[in-house]
């Protein structure tokens, strides 16, 4: 199987005062066609800061990133306008990113008028259909955001990146920003849309509790680095890292069998601009030794299919 998106040795440095605040600090990983990848981390961790310099939202310090085998970051290629149309983002808040003073239609309609899809009455049935797609009622088409509920906002938002017909969404934080009992109906929503449009998410999230129920496989992300990466039930039941761990502490779980002690963890994320020698996390680490803070740990396959960076799993596999 081939991957649609591949991602190799990306970085994002933002310059702060002549200081590079590391971002994102060597994100690689590979998300398969119709998958769901989900990127999970505490705010300030970079995921956002990902999503975007992975659809070239941001642009890259380093590396690159392949859509279906082209470089994204290739700047004479011809296919750019092509790969726009199929890569698209949701935003955390919809309340933030629909225009207050346009009605759905102009919304929903932009990127149809930017790309010079449709006009006319065809452009204006792709919106009815687009509004039925995402569990709207057709006949609201000429209201405004504000005459929404913050679900119904977000599925307005998603209804526009579905526009271009696009083949690979990153969800930032799509449903953080809703009430809990609107946040599975979104996702639920997503995932359904998933099947029948045939989409590959990146879905990123600030806790683990949603994010098992539409991610297939799922990286987690500290500082700018790659923690952990393994299959959702197999990080939801034997996580490796430390920092997982931790998130995954304070998760409630269903099955009573799995007992899990709550890891509280100290202090603050500490700041990118000057990051931790060694391992990042070591500050925070219950289990931090030595070597943790002399050797950056390899990023390493600690049993198939499961990656983990620490000194911790050093003599496994
Ligand atoms: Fe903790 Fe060391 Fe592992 Fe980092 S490398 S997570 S500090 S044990
Ligand atoms: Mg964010």
């Amino acid at each position: 199987l081939t991957p649609l998106i591949e991602i190799k040795n990306l970085k994002k440095y933002f310059n702060i005062g002549g200081q590079p605040l590391k971002a994102v600090d060597d994100l690689n990983l590979d998300i398969y066609p119709g998958e769901t990848v989900g990127l999970v981390g505490e705010s300030g961790c970079g995921k956002s800061t990902a999503g975007r310099t992975i659809i070239r939202l941001y642009e890259a310090t380093e590396g690159e990133v392949l859509y279906n085998g082209k470089n994204i970051y290739d700047n004479n290629s011809n296919e750019m306008a092509k790969i726009r149309k199929d890569i698209q983002l949701i935003f955390q808040d919809p309340y933030a990113s629909l225009n207050p003073r346009m009605t759905v239609e102009e919304i929903i309609g932009e990127p149809l008028t930017i790309h010079g899809e449709l006009t006319g009455k065809r452009k204006r049935e792709r919106i009815l259909e687009l509004l039925k797609l995402v569990g709207l009622n057709p006949e609201h088409i000429n209201r405004f955001p504000h005459e929404f509920s913050g679900g119904q906002r977000q599925r307005i938002g998603i209804a526009r990146a579905l526009a271009l017909n696009p083949k690979f969404i990153v969800c930032d934080e799509p449903i953080s920003a809703l009430d809990v009992s609107i946040q599975a109906q979104v996702v639920n929503l997503l995932k359904d849309l998933q099947k029948s449009m045939g989409l590959t998410y990146l879905f990123i999230a600030h806790d683990l509790s949603m994010v098992k129920y539409i991610s297939d496989r799922i990286l987690v992300m500290y500082l700018g680095n790659m923690m952990e990466l393994c299959e959702s039930e197999e990080l939801y039941e034997e996580p490796l890292h430390p920092y997982t761990q931790a998130l995954l502490s304070a998760v409630p779980i269903p099955n009573p069998k799995l007992k899990r002690e709550r890891i509280v963890l100290q202090g603050d994320v500490p700041s990118p601009i000057n990051p931790p020698s060694g391992c990042v996390f070591r500050t925070r680490c219950r289990h931090a030794m030595d070597i943790c803070a002399q050797k950056k740990p390899d990023w390493k396959e600690a049993k198939p299919g499961h990656f983990v960076s620490c000194h911790l799993y050093n003599d496994s596999k």
